[in-house]
């Protein structure tokens, strides 16, 4: 069955809750932007993440803009980090930046030490590297952010072995308004139960036929889970 084409930006609001994905395409870029009350979140900031937050905020909403949650180290994830950090090094953000990460994500680590040592004595904010190690719930701008694994493996070189990539998935709750985000995963108990009765839920349909794998959902998979859920979006759809 082939998906009809995701056409984007993608919104959804609920009360003074929303999220918009400004792109989900597979091996491309994905970004994403939360607003809970006043708060703005970025999750996985993927190429051309700049420009799209400049498209949609006010600069002063850029320089306030909290908390980054990344799902994986894939590039189509995090190609958009180097970028955002400096660019809120060169618009003199003041506030901290936390970045929030699962355990063994090493493209954040590296981008991070990398940008330590480019620019150091001459950042204007704090960065804090929050690695994601126990996935507990915790809280930033009274949203209460659950993680939770998924399972997405990824070939290593060109032999046909896989390993799975350190990823989670991240479930927003404000306002007992609850948005699930698998990032990218294969379907799994954990996106399951944390899919189910979410006000929505953002699932993957990366995979590129009906065959289940281990590193992306089909069409079928992900629209099970979605419809477990109040309302869903399937993204990362191949095109
Ligand atoms: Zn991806
Ligand atoms: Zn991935």
């Amino acid at each position: 069955m082939l998906a009809k084409k995701t056409i984007y930006p993608l919104t959804w609001t609920k009360e003074n809750f929303s999220i918009k994905i400004f792109c989900s395409i597979p091996n491309i870029a994905t970004g994403i932007l939360i607003r809970a009350g006043n708060a703005h979140f970025v999750v996985d900031p993927g190429d051309g993440i700049l420009r799209d937050l400049n498209k949609e905020l006010k600069i002063s909403d850029i320089l306030n803009i909290s908390d980054v949650f990344v799902t994986h180290g894939h590039h189509d994830h995090v190609g958009g980090v180097w970028s955002l950090l400096t660019y809120l090094r060169v618009m003199n953000k003041k506030s901290p930046l936390y970045i929030h990460y699962p355990k063994g994500c090493l493209e954040i680590v590296h981008i991070h030490n990398a940008f330590n040592k480019v620019y150091s004595n001459n950042i204007s904010y704090k960065i804090i590297l929050k690695e994601i190690t126990d996935n507990k719930s915790f809280t930033s701008k009274k949203v209460l952010i659950k993680p939770f694994p998924v399972v997405h493996k990824e070939y290593m070189g060109d032999h046909n072995v896989t390993r799975q990539v350190p990823a989670l998935g991240f479930k927003f709750t404000f306002n007992e308004i609850k948005i699930c985000y698998g990032g990218d995963t294969a379907y799994c108990e954990e996106l399951v139960r944390h899919a189910s009765k979410s006000d929505l839920a953002i699932l993957e349909a990366g995979h590129d036929d009906e065959t289940a794998d281990e590193m992306h959902m089909t069409l079928s998979e992900a629209k099970s889970i979605g419809e477990s859920a109040k309302e869903y979006f399937l993204v990362h759809v191949p095109e």
